[in-house]
């Protein structure tokens, strides 16, 4: 069965629901797979890069594929290091679209942007010029601007993890981005792992920048990260279901569930990353954070919209004992 039809989409995630509803089935949804750890930048933040610099071969990763996919995902981020180093990056992807999953990339945007089908590009920019420089290396991000202009017409989105080094600088992002062929802006917040933990906000500044975000939506509608997500930042009972993530490291080992954990003992209350918080309020059918995803070419031409709010509230029935 395939899924890369927008109507089975939602019908896939309206069955999940049901069975996360009625049998407590909590398998992933969303799989993230580390192709390589090898990155040709060296980020100040970077909590994985180079901690493992041998790559598993092509097989490995379609074997990995195959049982992502038996175990129920439908969206893959392929990401690395930097996984447009892999020179088989093509066929890992065509092995993850045979599947009819869908397929996102993430990368740091330096380096040329592959020319075969993706749903989507998303690409790492931490700050105005100079803050992303100070965090990813001179030049880098005019390199990311150069890859802008080369690639118009790609469906390319930026992600920025705001920390203490970005934080006073939304606005001014916002502003240089939306001038760009990027095709949304997307926020996300540092987790203070334990070698960045002094760069990452408190939890008032996270609020606080979460509320910007929100109202600079009407000023900048490029910015695509989901009201609920915005206005779930800091705030204590936020959901998370970490079951919904499959994380494969570079070696390949399997982690079901919150992406810290492989890294570090998770700290749910100074976590307000956007894999777990968005992933889940789509999960919810959450309208704001299904059109969120509707961006990567899931659900497209499907208008949660037009679902009556009784069936949303039906397939929203919390299940309190998984959180
Ligand atoms: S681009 Fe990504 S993987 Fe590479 S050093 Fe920076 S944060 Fe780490
Ligand atoms: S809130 Fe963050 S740390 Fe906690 S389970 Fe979710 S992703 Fe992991």
């Amino acid at each position: 069965m395939t899924f890369n039809n927008s109507v089975l989409d939602i019908l896939y995630l309206m069955y999940r629901r049901l069975r996360y509803v009625l049998f407590s089935d909590s398998s992933p949804v969303v799989a993230s797979i580390k192709i390589t750890q090898r990155c040709n930048l060296h980020c100040a933040h970077c909590t994985w890069v180079n901690k493992v610099t041998h790559d598993l071969p092509l097989d490995s990763w379609k074997n990995i594929i195959d049982i992502i996919y038996k175990r129920g995902c439908f969206v893959v981020f392929v990401e690395g290091g930097e996984p447009t180093l892999r020179k088989d990056l093509a066929e890992i992807v065509k092995h993850i679209k045979n599947k009819g999953m869908v397929c996102v990339l993430f990368t740091n945007g330096t380096r040329k942007l592959p020319d075969f089908d993706l749903d989507a590009i998303w690409i790492s920019i931490d700050g105005t010029e100079k803050s992303h420089d100070n965090i990813r290396g001179k030049g880098t991000y005019r390199r990311i601007m150069d890859t802008l202009r080369d690639y118009p017409d790609k469906n390319t989105y930026s992600i920025t993890t705001l920390s203490k080094v970005n934080a006073a600088e939304i606005e001014a992002m916002c502003r240089e981005l939306s001038s760009t062929s990027l095709k949304g802006l997307i926020f996300n917040f540092m987790y203070p792992y334990q070698d960045v933990s002094q760069l990452t906000l408190s939890k008032e500044e996270r609020i606080s920048c979460a509320r910007q975000v929100l109202d600079l939506k009407q000023k900048y509608p490029k910015i695509v990260s989901s009201d609920s997500y915005l206005r779930a930042v800091g705030q204590p009972d936020k959901l998370c279901y970490p079951w919904l993530l499959l994380l494969v490291t570079a070696d390949g080992t399997i982690t079901h569930g919150c992406t810290v954990e492989p890294a570090e003992k998770p700290n749910c209350e100074a976590c307000d990353m956007m894999c777990g918080l968005e992933a889940t309020l789509g999960f919810e059918l959450d309208r704001a954070s299904v059109h969120f995803w509707n961006l990567f070419n899931i659900l497209t031409s499907f208008n949660i919209d037009h679902l009556p709010d009784w069936a949303l509230r039906l397939s929203s029935i919390r299940h309190k004992q998984i959180m």
